[in-house]
């Protein structure tokens, strides 16, 4: 368990084999690779646990159709090996969800091609889960979906979880296992110093400063992998919006893939924890990587234009969206200034003076990318790399004394008394916003921001977190703030008005 947060003069009492920088999948990876080996772990974040892309995923732990599209079949294979068995081992985290691709007159790819890749999908992930769906059956599952020039829906599966409480899970695991995390704790400074390295850290939730000392450190900042990496700038960071819908305004069953009206891009949309998500968009995010990324009203726009032009009975406006997300892509930018959906996803892992820098992938690949970055580190060996790649052993134990929902999280009531008083006592919440927009994701999925179930938990979460009147409204104010500027939905600007 993360259980009480250590300040920094706690952790400096140790000598660290490995320091970890950043509480997103990677970091979180890592840190459990390592210590599942034996090795003395601390990992930092500088925000909250998955603040960063790994709460603003498309929740898809899948090999991804398009890599294969793409020609990329080795990226394909391992992402489908690695979502094998993270079905198998966090079944109610990760769980199989079916996929439709509507197949229209006239439109590539038809049933054929589609066949052809759905085969060769399956076959890499060692299943046979694909058929044809005829029109009539497509339209008894999507009744919604706009007919025209619609002959029928390819059917196969893959996966979804929940990107923040999978970020999580790895590190209770990792933790149980006697690593150590921070969060809310910044790098400011690495030194190399006397073999080792010296690491100077800001403690945001109490404003203090002061240094630790680790053997080995991995840079796992994904989008801001530049700032430690010390080499020149590889990341290329593309922003992907996410809105979550009124599941009442848009029901869907499956997931379903549709191309967008004005640049036939494949935009997803799919039930999540009782919520309808569509996303993503995929652009340029030339902003500063210190403001927190938003949707922007653009963005929101092509979002409900591909929604309406799909489901055109819906009349889908900004008033039946509850919330948006937007993550930053850390993609390695291949310097060729290709269209953002055309540059690859795989990751790199590269060092200088000794800080080795891991960025990019996917959070479906988090334990491969993780080996990787041990393997760079000279932390682990060759053979123990290899051996640890085709390993077939079991990541994740049950954690002792947690309720059901931290396993089952997919099906959990998140508002439920047990599981709210265990992630107050147990998973290092220092704000209402940790609470509502990660441990829980109650800040997407209700409307309002889930300010009524808020209002409802009030004195538990004082007493939990002893917070005094004033602490909780400035603690109040800030989440609906927060939620506002950059989970909300932003209004239409006149630009758009102008080019709509
Ligand atoms: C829109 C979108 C959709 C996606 N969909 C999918 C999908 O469906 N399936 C899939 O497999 N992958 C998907 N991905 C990719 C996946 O989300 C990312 O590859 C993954 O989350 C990256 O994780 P990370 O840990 O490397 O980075 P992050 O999650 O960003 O973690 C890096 C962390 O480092 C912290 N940090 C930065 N600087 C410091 C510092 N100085 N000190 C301490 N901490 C610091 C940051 O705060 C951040 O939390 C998607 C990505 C995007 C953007």
């Amino acid at each position: 368990m993360l259980g009480k947060r250590k300040n920094i003069d706690q952790l400096a009492s140790n000598d660290w084999d490995l320091l970890v920088i950043g509480g997103g999948i990677t970091g979180a990876g890592v840190m459990l690779e390592a210590a599942r080996r034996g090795l003395k772990v601390l990992l930092v974040e500088q925000r909250d646990y998955a603040w960063g892309t790994s709460s603003r995923s498309s929740k898809m732990v899948h090999g991804g159709l398009r890599y294969i599209a793409q020609g990329d079949v080795k990226l394909t294979r391992h992402s489908l090996l690695e979502r094998e068995r993270l079905l198998k081992e966090l079944p109610g985290l990760v769980e199989r969800a079916t996929y439709l691709f509507p197949l229209r007159k006239g439109v590539f790819p038809g049933r054929w091609p589609m066949k052809a890749v759905l085969w060769l999908y399956d076959f890499l992930a060692g299943i046979r889960d694909h058929r044809y769906l005829s029109l009539q059956q497509v339209k008894e599952r999507a009744p919604a979906l706009n007919a025209e020039g619609l002959t029928g829906a390819m059917c196969y599966t893959d996966a979804l979880t929940d990107d923040c409480r999978l970020v999580m899970r790895t590190l209770l695991e990792a933790c149980g296992r006697g690593g150590e995390a921070g969060n809310y704790l910044q790098v400011t400074r690495v030194e190399r110093e006397n073999g080792g390295f010296t690491i100077a850290l800001h403690d945001l939730a109490n404003d203090q400063t002061g240094k630790v000392r680790a053997r080995q450190v991995v840079n796992a900042t994904g989008a801001w992998a530049d700032r430690f990496s010390g080499s020149e700038a590889r990341v290329r960071p593309l922003r992907g919006s996410h809105l979550f819908v009124d599941p009442q305004r848009l029901p869907v069953n499956d997931c379903l893939t549709v191309m967008h009206p004005d640049d036939g891009r494949p935009v997803f949309v799919f039930p999540w924890e009782g919520v309808t998500c569509v996303g993503t968009t995929d652009l340029d995010h030339p902003q500063d990587m210190d403001i927190e990324a938003s949707a922007s009203s653009q963005e929101v726009d092509y979002l409900l234009k591909l929604i309406n032009s799909q489901f055109p009975g819906r009349d889908i406006s900004r008033d039946d969206v509850f919330a948006t997300i937007a993550g930053v892509r850390p993609v390695i930018a291949s310097g060729k200034g290709v269209d953002p959906s055309k540059e690859r996803r795989d990751h790199a892992v590269w060092g200088d003076n000794g800080v080795v820098t891991v960025s990019g992938g996917k959070l479906t690949t988090f334990r491969l990318i993780a080996l990787d970055a041990l393997l760079a580190t000279g932390l682990i060996d060759e053979a123990t790399h290899r051996r640890g790649q085709k390993s077939k052993a079991p990541m994740y134990s049950p954690v002792p004394a947690a309720p059901a929902a931290v396993d089952d999280f997919l099906h959990a009531n998140q508002d439920d008394d047990d599981f709210f008083a265990w992630i107050l006592s147990q998973e290092s919440v220092q704000h209402l916003d940790d609470l509502m927009l990660r441990r829980t994701r109650l800040g997407l999925t209700q409307p309002r921001a889930g300010e009524a179930i808020l209002q409802r938990r009030r004195e538990q979460i004082q007493a939990a977190l002893g917070w005094d009147d004033t602490l909780w409204d400035t603690e109040l104010n800030r989440y609906l703030q927060i939620h506002e500027q950059f989970y909300g939905v932003p209004a239409v600007t006149m630009e758009n008005r102008k080019a709509g």
